[in-house]
């Protein structure tokens, strides 16, 4: 007799063209490199089969959807429920007129060098955003003055009963590192609004982007990047070191000496370490300036 077997999610879960995986690692797709698996990780194999998945799915399946994770603290015990990674299929990038149209899991980088060379402008500052475009939809990434919101023209999202919404930016809601579309919804694709310009100029700008990181932030290193959202009309890094956490380590975890809104994974951290170095840091900032830091990066999962 074939001895029984406890029921898991991935039996109850649809039947799909795409990969389901239980129990999978997720330290190795995102940039800390910590943090516990999947209880199921689901690689959609296109955009119907991602909508057959959302449709069939229960309504009390918990849903994640992970991007390659430059934003997120997978806390150790790992997450619960399904968690989705859109990837390469979701990796189109078409250029009609001045419109860029990208796949969901398209990286900033290669969106910001197709608009190179289509020469549209506009687009530079998401060559030093190292996410994808449906991290950069939900967080309204931005650097050097710009932010998505900036070239915002339309998004598709699925949402959690798998039907398609077409959003325009009022709809979208952003504000600094945040947009309203409930956290369940998952965008598929995005048309970002380029300017003619100069190719040399916008190469130039790329290039300028990239020597400023190199020389302010930390590279190469296991990061989830800044931090803390900088608080209105302060830097938070400013705040971080006046408070005397530049080098503060718990763990395995460091504050980066080089840019201190970076906590840095040296090797040997867990997401505990990292997670218990920020709330250190919050405290200390409280105590010594009186405000309260908001995490920028966001925590999953179970601690
Ligand atoms: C070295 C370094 C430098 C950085 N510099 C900047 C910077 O200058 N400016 C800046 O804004 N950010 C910066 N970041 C943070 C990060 O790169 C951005 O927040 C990025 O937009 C996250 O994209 P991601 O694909 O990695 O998303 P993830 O980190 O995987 O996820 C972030 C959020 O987006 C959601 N998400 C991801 N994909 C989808 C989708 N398809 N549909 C719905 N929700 C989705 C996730 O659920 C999660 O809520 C930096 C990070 C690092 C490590």
């Amino acid at each position: 007799m074939i001895p029984a077997r406890n029921i898991t999610l991935l039996d109850t879960l649809p039947k799909v063209a795409g990969g389901y995986t239980e129990r999978a690692p997720l330290a190795n797709l995102v940039w800390f490199r910590t943090g516990g698996p999947a209880e199921v990780l689901f690689r959609p194999r296109d955009e119907a089969d991602l909508q057959t998945f959302l449709k069939n799915l229960g309504a009390d399946v918990p849903l994640t959807v992970i991007g390659v994770g430059s934003n997120l603290l997978v806390r150790d015990r790992g997450v619960r429920g399904v968690v989705i990674k859109l990837g390469k299929p979701f990796g189109n990038i078409e250029i009609e007129d001045n419109l860029i149209t990208a796949g969901a899991g398209t990286t900033d980088l290669a969106v910001a060098h197709s608009a190179l060379a289509a020469s549209l402008t506009g687009l530079e500052f998401m060559r030093g955003i190292p996410g994808t475009v449906g991290g950069a939809l939900r967080t309204n990434a931005g650097a050097y003055g710009t932010e998505i919101s900036d070239i915002f023209q339309s998004a598709t999202a699925f949402d959690r009963d798998g039907e398609v919404h077409t959003l325009s930016a009022s709809e979208m809601g952003f504000s600094y590192r945040s947009s309203k579309i409930p956290a369940d919804w998952i965008f598929t694709s995005a048309t970002f609004r380029g300017t003619p310009g100069d190719q040399k100029t916008i190469k130039a700008k790329m290039d300028q982007i990239q020597m400023t990181r190199e020389a302010t932030q930390p590279m190469r290193v296991r990061t989830g990047g800044s931090t803390f959202k900088n608080p209105e009309g302060i830097k938070a890094w400013r705040l971080i070191d006046q408070a005397g956490c530049r080098g503060l380590e718990v763990g395995g975890a460091r504050v980066s000496e080089k840019h201190c809104n970076f906590l840095i994974n040296t090797g040997p951290a867990c997401s505990a370490d990292l997670e218990a170095l920020g709330e250190e840091v919050r405290r200390r900032v409280k105590q010594s300036a009186g405000v309260t830091l908001e995490w920028e990066i966001e925590r999953i999962g179970e601690r």
